[in-house]
């Protein structure tokens, strides 16, 4: 571990890429393979490769609780650490008196970061953490800290991780790209890089892999600016889930990729028993009985439905038909679907009360072949045929609801219910429609949100699925041309009603490694929303100042704002006028929060 720290310090000095990706490649190819292997997964910022779903559980708090203990500094003096550093990491590094012990290789930490992981509540985790903080040296001990909270601040990215194992072990940045975004382990990646079996990387069902994003459009001409001829679905405001589909067995993992099946119970089934191995992209709404459920005049549920197909527009080859059966529902906001977030039990009134749907607009592996590199137009097709039985799974229709049988994803405890007395759950393919002008997408527009979703989705049907990446061959056009997705930095204490509670949340946008303070916004959240991040915010305070905190870096919001303005007030230089928030984005990680260049953008579209 010390060549390991050595090395992460060396990195941290210079700016260039070159240089970083060079002292790493050289460190990688001087390690043992496993220990390599190892390495880089530290590097990446990460104690565990990404698709574990195992995490430490160790707070900043508890951390600096610990650092203060070992180094007899004052809270104060660690303060003023922190104040001069800038991560608890560094700090540990500056005050920690360090051990005698000498063999601590990165896989020897990795297995007390096991022993630490596997240990239940606090308590038990800081005799280990304390434990391992005395025996290593003070250099260890602050990338150890830095792995355990998440960010190494050297600025290095997974992408130089993966190209300085190309450069290592001589294969192109392609291929290791490519088997990392397969496997989701930058260390086994590793391990075939150096052994020349990159190509040998194959899909594994039921680990998830990255998610292709979307870039925000400003408008309908400038999303047609980028290719002529989009495919448009409506934006539906949820939560994306890539579902993984093997025979009965269907899991769901969020856009963090963490497994959500448990959240959403009587989802699995409605996907269960499909005729190939798959997986899907698209998004989790809660769904809203329209017509056809109501009850007539003779107690029956209205069966009928109108079909619709999309029509293909000026000439060009359209997407396969799809089936619009209108009067099955709509989707809700984003609000509805709150309640259903972060459960592990979901009582039947739960799934009574807030029913859902999966909203399916893409495939990324069918029957044994991955189809990501296939343009979107035959991914469609694919997924048109997958789908055909189940593009409604309604009562007394084709595909309808299957009997539950025990899903090995499904614990058995939420096996508590009685399908049969649930609203039918549904699987739906996203309806897909086009457009080649900014009139028809004005309208397409208008539509979405008559429908009550948030905006539009534009892709380009010739464009791959490019996981992990936020390119420019998916758009988003959004109801408030302006919103940002921020960082909540420090958190204060409101007044009137919300005295006792964290209320005030100051945020900061990204700028490269960075995160630069823009705004501060009062309210927006419920009661019971800023009750628990209350809770959250309390364990995860960097610095107590008494009536404000800062706090770790990991919460993302959604924030409207009526303009930008140039302002000192904040270090990005920019200030919201009349930030208010939207929403949580638990669905979101930091490094997905907006930059100060896209500030920079809107600010020069407003006219400046
Ligand atoms: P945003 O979260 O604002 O960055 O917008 C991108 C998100 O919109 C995606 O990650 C999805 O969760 C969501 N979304 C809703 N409808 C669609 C759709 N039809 N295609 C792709 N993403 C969608």
């Amino acid at each position: 571990m010390r060549t390991f720290a050595e090395t992460a310090d060396r990195i941290a000095a210079t700016t260039k890429k070159l240089e970083k990706t060079a002292l790493l490649a050289k460190y990688l190819k001087s390690a043992p393979i496993e220990e390599a292997a190892v390495a880089a997964v530290f590097f990446s910022g990460r104690a565990f490769p990404m698709w574990e779903e195992t995490t430490l559980q160790v707070g900043g708090t508890l951390l600096w609780r610990i650092v203060e203990e070992l180094s007899g500094r004052s809270d104060l003096e660690l303060t003023a650490a922190y104040r001069e550093h800038g991560d608890l990491g560094a700090v540990a590094g500056a005050v920690l008196p360090g051990g005698t012990e000498t063999q601590s290789a990165p896989s020897k930490i990795r297995l007390i970061f096991r022993e630490i992981a596997a240990v239940r509540g606090p308590a038990a985790k800081a005799v280990l953490v304390r434990k391992l903080l005395s025996q290593v040296s003070p250099l260890e001990a602050k990338y150890i800290v830095k792995i355990m909270t998440g960010d190494l601040r050297i600025g290095l990215k997974e992408g130089l991780v993966e190209e300085a194992i190309a450069k290592a072990f001589g294969g192109r940045v392609k291929d290791v790209q490519r088997a990392n975004m397969l496997l989701g382990d930058i260390g086994e990646t590793l391990r075939l890089a150096a052994e020349g079996r990159l190509a040998e990387a194959r899909m594994r069902l039921f680990h998830p892999i990255g998610f292709m994003l979307a870039s925000p459009a400003e408008s309908a001409e400038d999303a047609l600016s980028y290719f002529q001829n989009a495919w448009v679905e409506d934006k539906y405001d949820g939560i994306r889930a890539q579902a993984h589909c093997s025979g009965e067995t269907v899991r769901f993992f969020s856009r963090t990729r963490d497994e959500i099946t448990e959240s959403f119970p009587e989802l699995p089934d409605a996907l269960a028993g499909l005729p190939q191995d798959v997986i899907l992209d698209g998004e989790i709404v809660a769904w809203s009985y329209l017509d056809d459920e109501t009850p007539t005049d003779d107690g029956d549920a209205k069966t009928e439905n109108v079909e619709r197909r999309v029509p293909a527009m000026s000439g060009v080859e359209g997407p396969s038909p799809v089936l619009l059966k209108e009067e099955t529902g709509r989707a809700l906001p984003f609000s509805a679907l709150q309640q259903r977030l972060g459960r592990k039990k979901v009582s039947e009134q739960l799934m009574r009360e807030v029913p859902v749907a999966y909203l399916v607009f893409d495939v990324l592996y069918a029957g044994g072949e991955l189809v990501m590199d296939r343009p979107l137009r035959e991914r469609a097709r694919i997924l048109d045929e997958l789908l055909k039985t189940r593009t409604i799974n309604h009562e007394g229709r084709e595909g309808t609801r299957r009997k539950t049988k025990a899903n090995p994803a499904i614990t058995q405890s939420n096996l508590a219910f009685d399908p049969e007395c649930l609203p039918p759950t549904q699987i739906i393919r996203a309806p897909v429609f086009q457009a080649s002008s900014p009139e028809a997408l004005n309208k397409l527009f208008d539509d979405a949100q008559a429908r009550g979703n948030e905006g539009l989705m534009i892709k380009d049907p010739e464009s791959p699925y490019t996981p992990g990446r936020r390119g420019k061959s998916w758009l988003k056009l959004k109801r408030e041309l302006a919103t940002l997705d921020v960082v909540v930095t420090a958190v204060e204490y409101g007044h009137g009603k919300r005295i006792g509670v964290l209320s005030d949340y100051t945020f900061a946008v990204r700028d490269g490694d960075r995160l630069l303070n823009i705004g501060k916004a009062y309210s927006g959240l419920t009661d019971i929303e800023i009750a628990e991040m209350t809770k959250w915010f309390l364990d995860h305070t960097i610095e107590d100042q008494g009536f404000r905190r800062t706090v770790e870096p990991k919460v993302v919001l959604e924030v409207a704002f009526n303009n930008i303005m140039k302002s000192d007030r904040h270090s990005s230089g920019y200030a919201l006028r009349f930030p208010r928030i939207v929403r949580l984005r638990p669905d979101k990680l930091p490094e997905e929060a907006d930059t100060t260049q896209r500030v920079e953008d809107i600010f020069q579209k407003q006219g400046g």
